[in-house]
């Protein structure tokens, strides 16, 4: 029998936090051979919440949960750790300014790479979901420098998902016969999924699709879908957030089907122009190792423009934070 894998998610009494936890417990993440035990790290005021979340898996009696760890210290839960959520994180709240808010998650990932430093297992892998994920993985990065710099990524996955599902529906077709998505740059309004690489039945999406549907309908569709579901739900959404949390890992770690790739946000070496170290979003592959950028993609004039927009953002927010000596 295996050891179990601890696995540590933070933020663990907030809405994703309560849609993610049950399903690594379940094994969809690593999948129906490997135990897991859980570390919840919450800020100390949310510590009762986690409790609460932790009595409720308890009573699902998991087969595969070994163990569950409630704490506010960093420390304590990063301390052998192999997959490390980054979910919680300080929402911007009104009249708040950038820079108050990259400041506020500066003091939230900064110790949090510290103590990935100090004390993760040699495999880690790390995953940020906190907005913004792209720089908040960057500084958690910057302070962990004994763990390569390939085991941090933010997530794109929601918004690859979400792109996979509209261009299901307009072709009629299977999520699933939908292949090659790829989300560049920051996750944010400014992120750029692709459909010229895309393919459905062999051939590019957007040979199938009218231009004016792709720039106008398609992109800000999936731009803008977190807005759209707080605005129908009343809430974020966190039910699909965790799904694609599970899945990044899930693809990270068992790897990647041949002849398709998947979207994360890795450390750029300067692959497609993307300044070295900026954590983008690139099409990837996994094969159960480390994210490999797949490269030698051809890319027209019109992505051309939209990348390097979105990569600009990504280069701002490093600035911003370096500014602020988070980095
Ligand atoms: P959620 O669980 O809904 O969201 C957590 C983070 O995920 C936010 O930064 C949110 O960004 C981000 N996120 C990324 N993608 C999505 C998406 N598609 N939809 C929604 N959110 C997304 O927040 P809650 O407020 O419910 O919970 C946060 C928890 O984190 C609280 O329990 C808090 O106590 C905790 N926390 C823990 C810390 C720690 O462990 N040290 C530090 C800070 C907070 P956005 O704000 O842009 O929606």
């Amino acid at each position: 029998t295996k050891s179990p894998v601890k696995v540590t998610v933070t933020g663990a009494a907030g809405q994703i936090g309560y849609a993610l936890l049950f399903r690594i417990a379940s094994g969809a993440m690593l999948g129906p051979d490997t135990p897991v035990s859980l570390s919840l790290l919450e800020i100390t005021p949310a510590l009762k919440a986690a409790e609460g979340t932790a009595m409720e898996l308890d009573d699902c009696a998991f087969p595969l949960l070994k163990g569950i760890e409630i704490t506010d210290d960093a420390n304590k839960a990063f301390s052998g750790t192999s997959v490390a959520l980054l979910v919680g994180a300080r929402p911007r709240g009104p009249g708040m300014e950038r820079a108050d808010l990259l400041q506020a998650n500066g003091g939230i990932f900064k110790p949090q790479g510290e103590a990935l430093n100090a004390g993760a297992a040699d495999d880690i892998r790390v995953l940020v979901v906190g907005n913004p994920a792209n720089t908040n993985a960057l500084i958690a990065h910057s302070h962990a420098p004994d763990i390569p710099a390939e085991r941090f990524s933010a997530m794109m996955r929601l918004d690859h998902n979400r792109a996979l599902t509209q261009v299901a529906k307009k072709l009629g077709v299977g999520v699933d016969e939908v292949t090659k998505m790829t989300i560049w740059g920051n996750h944010s309004a400014s992120q750029y999924p692709d459909l010229f690489h895309a393919q459905v039945g062999g051939k590019s999406v957007a040979e199938q699709v009218d231009q004016t549907w792709l720039s106008d309908t398609f992109i800000p569709t999936v731009a803008k879908r977190g807005a759209a579901i707080i605005d129908a739900r009343g809430a974020s959404s966190a039910a699909s957030a965790a799904n694609a949390a599970i899945d990044h890992v899930r693809s990270w770690v068992h790897g990647t089907p041949a002849d398709d790739w998947v979207s994360a946000a890795i450390p750029s070496t300067g692959e497609y122009g993307v300044p070295e170290g900026l954590i983008s979003g690139f099409p990837v592959t996994s094969d159960g190792g480390d994210w490999k950028v797949v490269e030698g993609l051809d890319i027209d004039e019109f992505s051309r423009a939209r990348i390097d927009a979105s990569v600009k953002e990504l280069t701002e927010e490093r600035d911003a934070v370096k500014g602020l000596g988070l980095i």
